[in-house]
């Protein structure tokens, strides 16, 4: 199945929860979780208490979402952390954070993921000087992210320049916003995570 193309905020109420895949409108009163709280497609809420299986379901969505990833990938992902020594959960959650377009949105060059996303595959980014254009790229501590000399002259780039650091940036970051660079100092940890998740009922999802 391909990615999600759809309207984003529909993936928010579906959810229940804000999810930030809007940029800007997310930090407004027009936020469509803020105005509707129901699923889509639902005129009443339901009395019924969820089952365990949705309720899982839920956060491995939460997450899928917010990352913009397809299941298949997550399920790599998933298969990833389960090899690694540790909590599962919390490598998960740190594989992700080290995603490419993900680097990109934390440091502050982009809008949203999906913004982000869209930089990386159009070859406008680079690590460490060469550019990568796979939005999945797993970065290391020590390398340096930046902008492609002639993308960082382009109007899309200077705006971003412009628009300044916007969101906190996350202490696994340093980024020098004028010179458009972040160099990751060292990798996420959970509370450096800005998904509000339970990844127990995630690894539980994953275990049935
Ligand atoms: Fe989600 Fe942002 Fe849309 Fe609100 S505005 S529903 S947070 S994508």
């Amino acid at each position: 199945m391909g990615r999600y193309t759809g309207p984003v905020c529909r993936l928010c109420r579906q959810v229940g929860d804000k999810l930030y895949l809007k940029g800007d409108r997310c930090y407004t009163p027009k936020c469509s979780v803020e105005k509707r709280r129901r699923p889509p497609g639902v005129q009443r809420p339901s009395r019924r208490r969820p089952s365990d299986y949705s309720v899982r379901l839920r956060e491995k969505q939460k997450v899928r979402y917010t990352y913009g990833i397809r299941e298949g990938q997550f399920l790599r992902n998933m298969n990833e952390a389960q090899r690694q020594p540790g909590i599962t959960g919390q490598y998960l959650l740190q594989l992700l954070e080290r995603r490419l377009d993900n680097v990109v949105y934390r440091s502050n060059f982009a809008d949203s993921r999906n913004q982000s996303r869209q930089f990386v595959r159009h070859g406008h980014i680079t690590v460490n000087g060469k550019k990568v254009d796979i939005p999945s790229f797993i970065v290391r501590a020590g390398d340096v992210i930046g902008w492609k000399p002639v993308s960082g002259q382009r109007e899309f780039a200077q705006n971003v320049k412009a628009s300044g650091i916007k969101r906190v940036v996350p202490r696994w970051l340093d980024v020098n916003h004028d010179q458009l660079t972040g160099r990751v100092v060292s990798l996420p940890e959970t509370g450096d995570i800005d998904v509000t998740v339970d990844t127990r009922l995630i690894v539980e999802f994953y275990s049935r």
